[in-house]
């Protein structure tokens, strides 16, 4: 399987028991089967922070305005929920066969443990450009895209670093229902 972004070979990594294919060496990229995304939200918050930090190369160049392949079916282009050039973050969803690719960008720079003041406003602001857009509640009017906004919650819960969970919609609490009535918590 290749990556859709870089066309790198995808590596398999399992943690916690979710099975998930990474751009190792190249983009950093992470592709999440429907499989592996069903298992997402009886996970520990943070437990797949790993996956955050898979090697990547430099200077690896990835078009975040055009659409991918889906690695899996590869003749089906991967439907673009979100994406920053601020933060350079990517979350694609394929049609078919519903997997997930995302880019953390951004995210994945912060460091895992200690970070400063910057690093947490930094995250703020990240989760902040990721959930008010096109993942708002008020735009989110078809029940399809309600369940990718709650499944894109799942993946970074199970992404994101301890430190920087509470920054989440719902503070990246449990199973409770996260949309619509999610908010952000203030400035420290
Ligand atoms: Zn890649
Ligand atoms: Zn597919």
């Amino acid at each position: 399987m290749n990556c859709p972004a870089c066309n790198n070979e995808l590596q398999s990594v399992e943690i916690t028991g979710v099975k998930v294919q990474a751009c190792e060496g190249s983009c950093g990229g992470l592709w999440f089967e429907w499989s592996a995304i069903k298992k997402l939200k009886d996970r520990n918050p943070a437990s797949g922070e790993t996956l955050l930090h898979v090697e990547r190369a430099e200077g690896v160049h990835v078009f975040r305005d055009i659409q991918h392949p889906c690695p899996h079916c590869i003749n089906t282009l991967l439907y673009r929920h979100c994406f920053s050039r601020q933060f350079n973050y990517e979350v694609d969803q394929c049609a078919k066969c519903g997997g997930f690719w995302l880019d953390a960008g951004a995210l994945a720079r912060l460091p895992q443990q200690s970070p400063t003041k910057s690093d947490r406003q930094t995250a703020k602001a990240y989760f902040k450009s990721l959930f008010e857009g096109s993942l708002k509640p008020e735009n989110l009017t078809h029940p399809d895209t309600q369940e990718a906004a709650q499944t894109i919650v799942h993946i970074y819960r199970f992404l994101t670093p301890a430190e920087y969970l509470r920054l989440l919609p719902g503070g990246g609490a449990g199973q409770e229902k996260i949309l619509p009535d999610r908010q952000f918590l203030p400035d420290e």
